[in-house]
């Protein structure tokens, strides 16, 4: 029976057979090993070349306010900057809306969720459009906060201002009555010099402002 003898293993072979199978088997091990180290290091060399921007502390009090708004800032229709005005008479934008910069106060990098206008301590702040008065946060961490509610999903907070003595919650506001004046910058941003933080928000969305009025933007 020469078929069955070519056929059986021997020992020999079975023992050739196992070795190949382990080599394999260990081949295949230090590939993936080696694949792994390989990817991992690289994404952690991204990370490290890229660090991602935090996000502004600013909205801590606002949990309700999306991260990354995903639509574009400014609205669809073009014709804002008629109905709404500068909160500063005399308007000096130095950080600009949605800026990645380096935080002096944090020493870290910083996306900045408003817009700041550098203004000196008791400059008057005024209201961008009619609105109704629905907060008056006083805060000594992060700087006193004034809400307005425009209407039709737009909101507007006014930070870093000591408002007018008898601003009070539900008060209906005319576009330009003063709210209040400019105070001395905290928190996040208490190292930036006196300046007005300004955000706007549509349906909880942070919005560009100068998408509704215009102002000049001045490199600090
Ligand atoms: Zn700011």
């Amino acid at each position: 029976m020469a078929e069955n003898k070519s056929t059986e293993l021997t020992p020999r072979r079975k023992k050739l057979i196992y070795s190949l199978i382990v080599a394999i088997a260990v081949l295949m091990i230090a590939t993936a090993t080696a694949l792994t180290v390989y990817f991992v290091t690289r994404g952690n060399d991204e990370i490290l070349d890229n660090p991602p921007p935090v996000d502004n502390p600013d909205n801590s009090d606002k949990p309700d306010k999306p991260d990354k708004p995903d639509e574009p800032d400014k609205p669809s229709d073009g014709d804002n900057t008629v109905k709404f005005v500068c909160p500063l008479e005399d308007e000096k934008c130095v950080v600009e809306y949605d800026a990645i910069y380096t935080n002096k106060t944090l020493n870290r990098i910083y996306r900045h969720r408003g817009v700041d206008f550098e203004a000196a301590e008791g400059t008057q702040v005024c209201a961008i459009a009619d609105g109704k008065v629905t907060a008056v946060s006083l805060s000594e961490e992060l700087g006193n906060v004034i809400t307005l509610d425009h209407g039709d999903g737009l909101m507007s907070y006014y930070r870093f201002v000591e408002p007018v003595s008898d601003l009070n919650v539900g008060d209906t506001v005319r576009q330009g009555a003063v709210i209040g004046t400019v105070a001395k910058a905290y928190g996040t941003e208490a190292d930036d010099g006196t300046h007005l933080h300004l955000e706007i928000e549509l349906n909880g969305k942070g919005v560009d402002p100068s998408g509704y009025f215009e102002f000049t933007y001045e490199e600090k």
